[in-house]
């Protein structure tokens, strides 16, 4: 299962990684919280549908945050009418009116997407991996000593929050000159615009990217301040847990070369010691179905055992 903001999504998947009987809803807007889940509950009496359901050994959840693993419950910033929502339980307990009496894992969606990255996408292969989403917000996750690493409450890889700019601007989390409020899209959009930056039209992330391909300094300047941001929090994490590459997915990193040429550029800077010298930083590759991919590889690695 694939939750968010825009849509409700569910595949059964295989072990290999295929996608099959996939279906989705859109997430009602405006709507109190049991109308919301109802969403989830067809998408679920539509996956059981399938002649393999049965099948089913076990079921991610993948989920916007903030998520809180440790209760089972989520409090999305964009689905208003769940704060403290008890998701993990309810999708159980719809699980079992359609039969399948299997263990459940929920993990946010930075969490999911390290583990589909890792499983089948740019990580694989890496034992030590910080894996990234940087578009309105930023995201992330970590795997260490081949292990999803998703911490006591789900959260941990919250690259997004921690600060590269210790006098930075506040951010929306308290917390000062955080990673997000320098190189997310709204950010890269909003440092534009208070530069003089006009947009043609497009006056998004997406907008300012179109422009800085097409030379605009002002524009430039915006991904080369997100690009060294982002180059200095993987530096951090490499030099603190020894990461080996970090991949980054997400709306803002499929401007390509206009964000990753900043980043790679600047991480000469931040990534000094030998141990970190051969760090790599590569595109995300799982794209659209990177959440139900890796809710379901997350379901795996956290439920190996
Ligand atoms: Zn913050």
């Amino acid at each position: 299962m694939d939750i968010g903001g825009t849509k409700v999504a569910g595949a059964l998947v295989d072990s290999d990684g295929a996608m099959t009987a996939t279906t989705r809803r859109p997430t009602p807007r405006g709507a109190d919280g049991d109308t919301v889940f109802a969403a989830v509950a067809e998408v679920v009496a539509e996956l059981a549908q399938s002649p393999l359901w049965a099948s089913a050994v076990r079921c991610g959840i993948g989920s916007a945050g903030p998520v809180d693993t440790a209760r089972g419950t989520v409090s999305p910033v964009n689905i208003g009418a769940w704060r403290g929502f008890p998701v993990q339980a309810r999708v159980e307990a719809e699980l079992a009116r359609h039969g399948a009496r299997i263990p459940t894992v929920l993990a946010g969606d930075g969490v999911a997407m390290t583990a589909a990255e890792h499983w089948l996408g740019a990580a694989r292969g890496h034992a030590n991996a910080l894996c990234m989403v940087v578009s309105t917000g930023v995201g992330g996750g970590l795997v260490l000593n081949n292990q999803l690493h998703p911490g006591p409450t789900g959260n941990a890889g919250h690259i997004g929050h921690i600060s590269v700019a210790f006098d930075g601007e506040p951010c929306a989390c308290g917390g000062r000159g955080c990673v997000e409020s320098l190189a997310s899209g709204t950010a890269i959009a909003a440092w534009a615009l208070a530069q003089g930056w006009v947009p043609a039209g497009d006056a998004t992330a997406a907008g300012v990217a179109a422009a800085a391909a097409a030379g605009d300094p002002v524009a430039l300047a915006a991904f080369d301040r997100a690009g060294r941001a982002l180059a200095a929090a993987i530096a951090a994490t490499a030099t603190l847990v020894e990461t080996d590459i970090a991949v980054i997915g997400g709306g803002v990193a499929a401007c390509g070369d206009t964000l990753f040429g900043p980043v790679r550029a600047h991480l000469a800077s931040y990534a000094t010691l030998s141990f970190v010298k051969d760090l790599q930083v590569v595109p995300a590759m799982l794209g659209t179905h990177a959440g139900l991919i890796g809710a379901a590889a997350a379901a795996t690695m956290l439920l190996r055992s």
